[in-house]
């Protein structure tokens, strides 16, 4: 007989994760499938998220970022620092301690929370089951009275430079390179490519971004990403835009690669090769060909706004679906799918999702960019607000950038917030609460912020929207 459970999870990333936690809340049974497993075989949580993406590498980005400044900026503090080294064993160990600790956290959380986790590769069959293929090949199908897909992505691959794993890796090797390449190639300088770039220049390699696009982290605010090129070429990073790789080979111990410009094919040499021209939903052999479920044109599982497929009872968030792949998107889909599963009536506002560059500064984002702005037609108001005119910012040494932010002319709502600059992530959350409760530029404006903060940058520059900001000359000044 097979075992029967209210809601069966496949993937036990952050959205397939926080899936099974919230049903279980809200008193279903639930069982979650995950293939992962650790070097002891034992079944692994966490998914991208937590064991080769946004945890591990903010971990190096932390370490790097430590080291570059005790190295590089300590002096203007009156700080002396002698020989900083840095140890690259120890720093990939901390890494994976924390990766530990919080994968070992899920376990802890499905425990408490009576979420069943089932070690093997899941399939979705006709009629909402599942079958589970475990690592010694014994099948076995669940009964679910719902099924929620969450299996995540995988690293977009590119024929002209293969993964070899020692020379050509893809992000997952870029979290474990044991020493530091003296000179690295990265392809693709979008947030993977610049995260895990800025890793290893600050740590020492001389590093090459290589970017088909001629224009610079399109998706981001034009102004915002012109200061951010101009930041990350401060700091070392030589990133070519217009600049297509057509080949890459492993030759004497080094990775030749090809690549054409609008000035002709060249070519140039690296120790390593960093793969980072995105991710593709892992969609493949997840589902029956009788099981209801069809892929889009990209190959993206087909949702509606609910993340509900087109088969009853069946549902796919987090990466294997459209949108941004970030992990708080998938949480949010797991949150909204769980509940309304239980009976109530919840929804996901895809408006107001923040989106985050780790680099130092960080770049954030939440809403419509200047440029969309202009493309719809949109009456706008923008507020910027330099980081260099920050007491706060000044008194740390790390005032570049700024805080930027766009209203409705007319009505003066917030329509989006792009911060390069420190701190820019939390900054930007704190714009995306204001805009989930339809808050005015004025409504910021009117909020007392703590001195002296980073923070302040975000009132200000909601001052500046409508010309009246304190610290700074206003563009138009207004009564
Ligand atoms: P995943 O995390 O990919 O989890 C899917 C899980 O499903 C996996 O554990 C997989 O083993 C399992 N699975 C797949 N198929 C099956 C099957 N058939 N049966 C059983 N199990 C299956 N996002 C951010 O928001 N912030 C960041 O800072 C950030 N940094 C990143 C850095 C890097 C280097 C990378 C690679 C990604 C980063 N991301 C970041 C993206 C983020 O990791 C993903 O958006 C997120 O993990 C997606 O969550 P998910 O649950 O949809 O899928
Ligand atoms: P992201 O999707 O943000 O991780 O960014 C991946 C980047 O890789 C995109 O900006 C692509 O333009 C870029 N890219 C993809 N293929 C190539 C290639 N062959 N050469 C250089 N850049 C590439």
């Amino acid at each position: 007989m097979s075992e029967k459970y209210d809601v069966v999870v496949i993937g036990a990333g952050p959205a397939g994760y926080v899936a099974a936690i919230r049903a279980a809340q809200l008193g279903l049974s639930v069982a979650c499938v995950e293939q992962w497993l650790d070097d002891k075989g034992k079944v692994r949580l966490g998914g991208t998220c937590l064991n080769v993406g946004c945890i591990p590498s903010k971990a190096l980005l932390d370490s790097s970022y430590k080291f570059a400044e005790a190295r590089d900026h300590l002096a203007v503090h009156g700080i002396a620092v002698k020989g900083a080294e840095i140890d690259v064993p120890a720093m990939l160990q901390r890494k994976e301690k924390i990766v530990e600790q919080l994968t070992g956290g899920i376990a802890g959380l499905f425990k408490h929370n009576g979420v069943t986790p089932v070690s093997g590769t899941g399939k979705v069959l006709s009629g909402a089951r599942v079958e589970v293929t475990d690592k010694d090949g014994n099948v076995q199908v669940l009964d679910a009275g719902n099924v929620i897909i969450a299996a995540g992505s995988v690293p977009v691959e590119i024929p002209p430079a293969p993964i070899d794993d020692e020379y050509i890796i893809d992000s997952t090797g870029a979290l474990e390179l044991r020493e530091v390449p003296a000179r690295l190639g990265v392809i693709g300088a979008g947030v993977i490519g610049l995260e895990l770039g800025s890793v290893w220049n600050r740590l020492g390699s001389e590093v090459v971004m290589l970017e088909a696009l001629d224009e610079f982290l399109p998706m981001m605010d034009v102004q915002i990403a012109r200061e951010a090129a101009r930041i990350f070429k401060k700091q070392g990073l030589d990133i070519r835009l217009g600049t297509r790789v057509t080949g890459a080979r492993v030759k004497k111990g080094a990775v030749e690669v090809s690549y054409t410009t609008a000035n002709g094919d060249q070519t140039e040499t690296f120790d390593r090769l960093i793969v980072a021209v995105g991710r593709k939903p892992r969609s493949q052999e997840l589902f029956a060909s009788d099981s209801g479920l069809t892929l889009d044109e990209r190959g993206y599982i087909f949702v509606n706004d609910y993340c509900e497929t087109e088969a009853p009872h069946i549902f796919a968030i987090g990466d294997v679906v459209r949108g941004p792949m970030l992990a708080h998107k998938g949480s949010e889909e797991g949150v909204m799918v769980a509940e309304r599963i239980a009976g109530k009536p919840a929804q996901m506002n895809y408006d107001c999702i923040p989106s985050v560059i780790y680099t130092h500064p960080e770049v954030a984002a939440v809403g419509k960019t200047e440029q969309e702005l202009k493309a719809d037609g949109t009456p706008y108001k923008a507020g910027v607000f330099p980081f260099a005119a920050s007491g706060r910012a000044l008194a740390s040494n790390d005032s570049d950038g700024m805080v930027k932010i766009l209203a409705h002319a007319d009505t003066d709502r917030i329509l989006g917030c792009h911060v390069v600059g420190p701190s820019a992530a939390d900054l930007v959350q704190q714009v995306v609460i204001a805009m989930e409760f339809g808050s005015s530029a004025e409504d910021i404006g009117l909020t007392v912020f703590g001195h002296p903060t980073l923070s302040e940058a975000v009132h200000e520059a909601a001052l500046a929207v409508n010309g009246h900001a304190i610290h700074i000359a206003n563009r138009k000044q207004r009564k």
